[in-house]
């Protein structure tokens, strides 16, 4: 079957088809460079560029694809977790599109296509796979078994690792969204420069689960140490704060995800979310899982982002494992748990 699958909880408007593992067309439109001067997403004028962006995106990727509207067989769209204006938009597009077309309408977790994205790019999941989805809103890590039945096995008590990234971004003065910025200063400096804190590396009463992260403290040390060079008079070696820091989350991260695949059992590790686009908690996966023997997929940088193939792929792996539709007044849930495929 031909998946069209809609994505809109933040400021991309994706749009993609998908039939069975193979991804057809992958069309994007983002709204990111309209939030820059306010530091964040503005969640109004990410509304409206959707609401400008999905029939042109819709045709985009039809026509790429050479295909049209009725050669569509499922449609699948995010339900959430995400901002409610955005998610309301692609809603209502994937509404109207199923009732005209008389398709089955899928609402699909955002944070879960994250990781299943991946399918289209290495191929169908094994029977279990641990997850670690790192993104602006999230860092979760996840056991998945047959696709679609997701368990939560941790995630961020505070920052995610993306919006830690944002936010030292702006303390070092760098513009939104800092985490690409920080990744690149990082890779011309010494990640061994500076001892920043890890972290929440050994259990605490105040994690929920066994592999709870936390990043608050993390950037609080950040700030200190570049406020006490400041007052000192002296520069601020960017690139080495950037590289120290950076080389934190990885090393927090990666370490706790391969203790939990040893914990778990679990062989296969994939890593999505627009935070895995970052550098330097590549490098340090693809060493670590090498040595741990856990295959590491990682799908590339344009699949990692927001778009719209995963939710198409998500919607793919629904429709496979048959899983009932939702129903045609959809609704969105801006807080939709994680364990939660479908609604
Ligand atoms: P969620 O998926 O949790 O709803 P989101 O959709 O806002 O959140 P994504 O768009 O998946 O998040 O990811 C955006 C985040 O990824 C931003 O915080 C951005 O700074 C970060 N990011 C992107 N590229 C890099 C990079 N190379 N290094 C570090 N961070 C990065
Ligand atoms: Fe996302
Ligand atoms: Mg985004």
């Amino acid at each position: 079957p031909l998946v069209l699958g809609i994505e809109t909880s933040c400021d991309e408007t994706g749009v993609a088809l998908v039939r069975g593992y193979d991804l057809l067309v992958d069309a994007v439109a983002s709204s990111v460079d309209e939030h820059a001067r306010f530091g964040g997403i503005i969640p109004e004028i990410a509304s409206r560029a959707h609401l400008e962006a999905m029939v042109p995106t819709i045709e985009r990727a039809l026509s790429t694809a050479g295909v049209t509207l009725a050669d569509v067989d499922a449609v699948a769209v995010t339900a959430g977790p995400g901002l409610v204006g955005p998610l309301t938009i692609g809603a209502a597009a994937a509404k109207a599109l199923a009732v005209g077309l008389g398709t089955p309408l899928y609402g699909v977790n955002h944070v879960i296509g994250h990781a299943v994205v991946d399918e289209l790019v290495d191929g169908p999941f094994p029977e279990r796979v641990l997850a670690l989805v790192v993104s602006g809103g999230h860092s979760s890590l996840l056991r998945i078994d047959d696709t679609v039945q997701v368990t939560e096995l941790g995630s961020t008590l505070d920052d995610a690792a993306g919006e830690a990234f944002d936010k030292v971004g702006r303390l070092l003065g760098l513009p939104y969204p800092g985490g690409p910025h920080i990744d690149r200063l990082a890779r011309e400096g010494d990640p061994e420069a500076i001892r920043f804190p890890r972290g929440l590396t050994a259990p605490k009463d105040q994690a929920k689960h066994a592999t709870d992260f936390s990043f608050s403290g993390l950037k609080t040390a950040v700030a200190r140490w570049v406020e006490a060079r400041q007052d000192a008079g002296e520069p601020v070696p960017l690139p080495d704060v950037a590289a120290s820091f950076a080389a934190a989350v990885a090393d927090v991260l990666t370490a706790k995800t391969i203790a939990a695949c040893r914990r778990e059992g679990v062989d296969t590790l994939v890593v999505g979310g627009g935070f895995s686009a970052n550098s330097q908690l590549r490098d340090m996966a693809a060493q670590r899982c090498a040595e741990a023997g856990i295959t590491l997929r990682i799908p590339p940088i344009r699949y990692c982002t927001d778009n719209g193939a995963m939710i198409a792929a998500l919607g793919a792996a629904v429709v496979r494992r048959g899983l009932p539709p939702s129903p045609l007044d959809l609704p969105v849930d801006s807080t939709m748990p994680l364990t939660q495929v479908l609604v």
